[in-house]
């Protein structure tokens, strides 16, 4: 790339280079013919009023003035005809004009005789050069013509190139370093960044390339902290599913061995299916966190009653509420959301879960769902063991627990508020958590109104 933009901006620069000598040359060309068609005009302007018969008679006199005028304007390569009023030729410095046929023909002559005067840039019929002419009517009727080969024009470019070439290889060299500088300022700002993407902010770059730094800055570091999060993850996962099989495998090695009595079979049977049980549980909410990851559930969205959906679970968590010596309440009124009904119900199912697991006996849990200005919300409320504060922002990572052993003893995989918060997402809802340790806990979700 470093070497594509050097590359382009060189050849941007001998183009500018040679475009602007070439318009130059143009212009200078331009300018240069003007002058010689002046310059023609006045010599013949001095040659005109200058004594007519030296020139107009077939012989003309080489003592008078305006034949050694001619003389030296021979020596400037300026060439000298004069033709009488029929357009023969009577006089020429350069050829022998007696050979020279009627001119009467030629453009620059033809404008003489009808307008005074005539210009003309042409080859020579005469010399078969190409030359500048300017024709002037003399009093007698003839016509004067200084002309002035072209080819001397090509000739002060010639001579002028040696030092077109030496200002424009300057120039090329001079652009050459500057590119090289510009590349160079414009490059490495991005190659310092590409070697510090973790310092990717102490890099100096120019002000144009912030925004991409900053978006490459906060891409790098969530990139960073995904992969940070699956290794932890994948840590967790293991760890979690390490202790119910070490379980498993101890206690089917003992019955295997003839070690345990009949009693004891009976005993760790129990807790073979317990760990047993609870891998399964653990299996089935990793397999659904990842689903909910790679967004490939849940796409089916409908108007679900709300009130009637929380009312279901509770019946389906009576059991379980029984068991722990909790009441559940439910309030409130139906209420339609637009949601993915599986996952309602996971939802509901998991915060109502906790309430339970995470009550004291004789507690209870007060479900509510209620209509506030178009945004339908759900209220689970327990008087349970509460959440102290700092731990309140972390529930809802994966495999957090406040209280790791009630978690375990009570069938926690550590990854329902994970759910919880995914399914929240889902849905565009919001969730927000109030909790007193030793008070109880409260959290809220938030529908958005579905148009
Ligand atoms: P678990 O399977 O352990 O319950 P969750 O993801 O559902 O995992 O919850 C994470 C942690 O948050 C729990 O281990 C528990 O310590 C705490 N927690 C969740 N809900 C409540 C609640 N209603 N009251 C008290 N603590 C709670």
């Amino acid at each position: 790339m470093k070497r594509r933009i050097n590359i382009q901006l060189i050849g941007i620069a001998i183009l500018s280079i040679v475009l602007t000598m070439v318009v130059i040359l143009l212009v200078y060309y331009g300018l240069f013919q003007k002058e010689v068609f002046r310059e023609l005009q006045t010599v013949a302007g001095i040659l005109a009023v200058a004594e007519n018969e030296d020139l107009s008679g077939k012989a003309a006199d080489p003592n008078s003035v305006t034949y050694r005028m001619i003389e030296s304007l021979s020596e400037d390569d300026l060439r000298v005809t004069v033709l009488d009023a029929q357009g023969n030729v009577c006089f020429d410095n350069s050829v022998d004009y007696e050979q020279m046929t009627n001119h009467a023909t030629r453009p620059e002559i033809q404008d003489a005789y009808e307008k005074d005067e005539g210009y003309a840039r042409r080859k020579s019929g005469t010399l078969s050069k190409s030359a500048f002419y300017y024709a002037i009517r003399l009093e007698d009727g003839g016509v004067l013509r200084v002309s002035m080969e072209a080819q001397s024009l090509l000739n002060v470019f010639v001579t002028s190139m040696p030092t077109l070439l030496i200002v424009g290889l300057s120039l090329m060299i001079l652009c050459m370093v500057v590119a090289s500088f510009l590349t160079k300022s414009l490059v490495k700002p991005i190659e310092e960044m590409a070697q510090n993407l973790d310092h990717i902010g102490e890099v100096e770059v120019y002000s144009e390339l912030s925004p991409i730094a900053e978006t490459i800055q906060s891409q790098h570091e969530d990139i960073v902290k995904g992969a940070r999060m699956r290794q932890d993850f994948t840590a967790n996962v293991s760890h979690e599913l390490k202790t119910p099989l070490t379980a498993i495998s101890g206690y089917s090695e003992l019955i295997e061995n003839g070690m345990a009595t009949q009693e004891d079979v009976v005993r760790f049977s129990k807790e073979i299916h317990k760990n047993a049980t609870r891998l399964i549980t653990l299996i089935n909410d990793i397999l659904r966190l990842s689903e909910l990851d790679t967004g490939t559930s849940g796409t089916e969205f409908e108007q679900i009653d709300l009130y009637e959906s929380a009312g279901v679970c509770a019946s389906m968590l009576q059991f379980s509420a029984e068991k722990h010596d909790v009441t559940i309440n439910l309030s409130g009124e139906p209420c339609q959301v637009y949601a993915n009904r599986q996952m309602l119900e996971e939802l509901l199912y998991n915060l109502m879960d906790n309430a339970i697991r995470y009550n004291e006996p004789g507690g209870e849990v007060d479900l509510c769902v209620e209509k506030a200005d178009e945004i339908v919300v759900l209220t689970v409320r327990d008087t349970g063991i509460g959440i102290p504060k700092e731990h309140c922002e972390r529930i809802f990572e994966r495999f957090y627990r406040v209280d790791k052993s009630r978690s375990k003893k009570t069938g926690g995989t550590g990854l329902g508020l994970a759910i919880v918060k995914h399914i929240v997402e889902h849905f565009d809802a919001e969730i927000t958590i109030e909790s007193e340790p030793g008070e109880g806990t409260t959290i809220k979700v938030m529908f958005p109104p579905h148009s």
